[in-house]
């Protein structure tokens, strides 16, 4: 269960991205933690009641009031602040969702739709033009609200994510892309890590799972850890409106070597890279390197 077909009433966006992926949450995530942990959340406004999956609006509010920030973690695409009373605070930022900490005196950015007052004074906003982030509050042991999130597949850049776990994830028949997309198989990857992992590999995306040789798949599981760990060390990609809480832009998108390079030279061979929708969404790779 994917978090998007969750959403799928409000899935029509073939070629718009599902920013952020991993590192870019990733990123976030530190950040958070660093700015965070030991604050105490003074109170919680909610703009835009529809982001608040879980309890109601008022539940949420109400449960927020007064709680210390103990931690902040991350499963996939999904931010995890654990709080004092063991709630657990989930953020999804869906496509162009981001987090900013703001002075209370200072302007609000537009489309600002959540504000999280801390008691030290500072402001946690939630910022979202396009509105397909969402938030919960959950309690402790409580899985049920967010069933994508508990579906999850195993975290690409955890040290037990062995070859052996990622031939566990791509058994079937589907295509090698779609599989990659799908968070129930691998946590995290979206568009662009899935595009430029396979480029790295050398596979080509519409490749079936079954067909996929025990030494492809190590390619694959080599190139998937070394794209998301380069993009957080260059503080992820920037293609549409990602920044960061300090609100950065990442550079990674420069080292894209095929996502949206459509009829550009491929940087490995000098081949024309093509684009070609699968599953609903555009997949870019060099058919002359990717096989
Ligand atoms: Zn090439």
């Amino acid at each position: 269960m994917m978090h998007s077909m969750l959403r799928s009433g409000r899935n029509a966006y073939e070629d718009v991205e599902t920013l952020p992926e991993l590192p870019e949450v990733e990123i976030i995530r530190r950040q958070l933690e660093k700015e965070l942990a030991g604050a105490r959340i003074a109170a919680c406004e909610v703009g835009l009641p529809r982001l608040v999956t879980y309890p109601t609006p008022l539940g949420y509010r109400r449960g927020l009031k007064g709680r210390r920030v103990e931690g902040v973690g991350r499963r996939g695409k999904y931010l995890l602040i654990g709080l004092d009373d063991g709630h657990e605070l989930v953020i999804h930022l869906g496509m162009t969702g981001s987090l900013v900490l703001a002075e209370p005196a200072g302007e609000r950015p537009r489309h600002t739709h959540i504000v999280f007052h801390l008691e030290d004074g500072r402001d946690l906003l939630y910022v979202d033009p396009r509105t397909f982030g969402e938030t919960a509050l959950l309690r402790p042991g409580d899985r049920s609200p967010l069933r994508g999130l508990y579906a999850m597949g195993p975290e690409p850049l955890e040290k037990n994510f062995t070859c052996a776990v990622l031939e566990d994830s791509l058994r079937g028949k589907c295509r090698v892309k779609s599989a990659l997309l799908d968070q129930s198989r691998v946590a995290g990857i979206g568009n662009i890590y899935a595009d430029e992992s396979l480029h790295r590999a050398g596979i080509d995306p519409l490749r079936r799972l079954d067909g996929l040789t025990p030494d492809e798949i190590e390619r694959i599981h080599r190139a998937v850890r070394e794209v998301l760990s380069e993009a957080i060390l260059r503080g992820g990609s920037s293609v549409s409106d990602y920044i960061d809480l300090r609100g950065e832009r990442g550079s990674f998108q420069d080292s894209h070597r095929v996502y949206r390079r459509e009829g550009e030279r491929c940087p490995s061979c000098g081949g024309t890279i093509r684009r070609e929708v699968i599953s609903g969404r555009s997949s870019y790779f060099c058919p002359n390197c990717q096989k």
